[in-house]
Formats: C-alpha cells, sequence, structure tokens
C-alpha cells in the first residue's frame, strides 16, 4: 500500500464506501459517473469527492465524469483487492458467531480464515463455514494471518492482544469495550457498539437539524 502514504488519512477511510459503489455501477454495465451521482449515493458532498479523487490523478471531466473502470483499478490496487488479507477472529460468543457468518468478501477480499474461544463446546465446531480452535492453540495457527477481530470480554482483551502482536498480527479491529494498548507498528480500529448507539441517540435528541 505504498501509494496510499500519500493520502490523507480522511480520504483513505471513504475509499472502501467509493469502492462498493463504483463496483456496483461497473456491474450494471456502466463506464461513467458523475461527482453529483457519487455525492447523492455515499453521502459525501461533491467538493470532497473531487478533491479525494484528485489524489488519486483522476481528474474528472466537465460533462463526463469519471471513468468507472479507471477509478476502479486504482482502488483495488490501494485496497489490496487483488490480495486476499487473512483474518482471525477471537471470541465466538453472539456477535463473533455474527461475524463468522457475515460474507466478508462480498465487498472486498477480506476473509476470516478462522477462529479461536475458550468454550470446550465450541472448539472443533464450525460457525459460517469458519473452524473453531482452542485460543490455547492460537500461536499454532496464526502463522499466516495478518489481522484479528477481537469480540471476547473485556476483561481478556489485552492478554489476547499481546498474544496476536507477538504472533505478527498487525492490524486489530476491537469490539470489546476495553481499550487496549499495543505497539506504535499495530493499528487498532476500536468500535464500541454500545457506545455508538449511545451516541447516535445523543445526537438524535440534541442536534436533530444537523
Ligand atoms: P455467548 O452468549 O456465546 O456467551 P457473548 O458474546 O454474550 O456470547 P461473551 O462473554 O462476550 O459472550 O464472550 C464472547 C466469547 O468469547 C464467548 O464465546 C466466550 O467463550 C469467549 N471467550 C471468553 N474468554 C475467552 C478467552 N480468554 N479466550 C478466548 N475466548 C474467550
Amino acid at each position: 500500500m505504498a501509494s496510499q502514504n500519500k493520502i490523507p488519512q480522511a480520504t483513505a477511510k471513504r475509499l472502501p464506501l467509493y469502492y462498493r459503489f463504483l463496483n456496483n455501477l461497473h456491474l450494471q454495465g456502466k463506464s461513467r459517473v458523475s461527482s453529483k451521482e457519487l455525492s447523492e449515493a455515499v453521502k459525501v458532498d461533491s467538493a470532497t469527492i473531487r478533491r479525494d479523487f484528485s489524489y488519486f490523478g483522476a481528474l474528472g471531466k466537465k460533462g463526463y465524469g469519471y471513468n468507472v473502470e479507471y477509478l476502479l483499478g486504482f482502488f483495488r490496487k490501494t485496497l489490496d483487492q487483488d490480495e486476499t488479507t487473512k483474518v482471525a477472529l477471537i471470541g465466538v460468543g453472539n456477535l463473533g458467531t455474527a461475524f463468522l457468518h457475515y460474507n466478508f468478501t462480498k465487498n472486498n477480499n477480506t476473509k476470516i480464515e478462522m477462529a479461536f474461544d475458550l468454550d470446550p463446546n465450541k472448539i472443533g465446531t464450525e460457525a459460517g463455514g469458519v473452524k473453531i480452535y482452542s485460543i490455547d492453540e492460537m500461536e499454532d495457527h496464526l502463522t499466516d494471518v495478518q489481522a484479528a477481530i477481537l469480540t471476547v470480554p473485556g476483561a481478556v482483551a489485552q492478554n489476547i492482544a499481546e498474544r496476536l502482536v507477538a504472533s505478527g498480527i498487525t492490524g486489530i479491529l476491537n469490539f470489546t469495550p476495553a481499550r487496549i494498548t499495543v505497539p506504535d507498528n499495530v493499528r487498532v480500529h476500536h468500535i464500541d457498539l454500545s457506545v455508538e448507539l449511545q451516541s447516535l441517540i445523543y445526537f438524535m435528541k440534541h442536534y436533530p437539524n444537523d
């Protein structure tokens, strides 16, 4: 992802959104798209879209818009779409089980390859076609895995994160309420669903028109 170093983080975060929409357009046989059309679909204002796209060397032409195939080619390369990133999931509870059943590859080349749990009733079984191994054997299986999804109870999150890092994992999607500490070379994205829901409701009540 060397080329992505030059793209601002805020732009990089919107890439998957653009990618998904453009991929759908492409599947529908459309070869071009205007920034207005894009803007309405992805809910990003067209000035931001134009600025984002200028980082990719995609300069829309007036009255023509953007070339869908060119943009898709760029996004595929930038988002490493041609190379599957292997992901492990730790903690096959309610949320973890839902993720194992969710078809991530619909939109990108990310695949949960394996899952780990403590519960002897879950170990050795499968969920959504993904094998569940014992947490005690985690290190033996993580040889070719780059990222992990953490859906364990918060109390064990830090310890498991440390084991993941020691196994060479460089990205963690943390769904536990615990804030985890990792070395600088490891990226953690924290998604606390109850905080997100609370925050949505707060904004609905206090900023209904913004
Ligand atoms: P469930 O209803 O299946 O218990 P849950 O999401 O409500 O799901 P949690 O207590 O949040 O349950 O635990 C999530 C999952 O993490 C469970 O499957 C549990 O067995 C597993 N788990 C708990 N501790 C560990 C651990 N140290 N290592 C690996 N997995 C663990």
